[in-house]
């Protein structure tokens, strides 16, 4: 069981979510970020910190009429093996 990253994340720049994660779960991609199955804990911590509700529990991702996430526990998983996203653990600074 894990938590994932649906679409709402593409082009966030503002990564609330990764600064409270205990594990340091997450993972950059070029315009979103992912979270690894393999050691997301389901704590929770990062589902309010995200501004878009962009996190879901992979259990409840929605997958009907404009939000067909179901994709994403996939992506998720697949993007954060792939070894080519690295962790971030830092929240980046917004442009202004
Ligand atoms: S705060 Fe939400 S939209 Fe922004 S990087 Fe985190 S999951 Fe993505
Ligand atoms: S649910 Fe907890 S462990 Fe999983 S990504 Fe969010 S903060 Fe990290």
């Amino acid at each position: 069981m894990a938590h994932v990253i649906a679409e709402p994340c593409v082009g966030c720049k503002y990564t609330d979510c990764v600064v409270v994660c205990p594990v340091e779960c997450f993972y950059e991609g070029n315009n979103m970020l992912y979270i690894n199955p393999e050691e997301c804990i389901d704590c929770e911590a990062c589902v309010p910190e995200c501004p878009v509700e962009a996190i879901f529990h992979e259990d409840n991702l929605p997958n009907e009429g404009d939000k067909l996430w179901g994709e994403y526990r996939a992506v998720n998983a697949e993007m954060t093996a792939s070894g080519t996203c690295p962790n971030i653990t830092e929240r980046k600074e917004r442009d202004q």
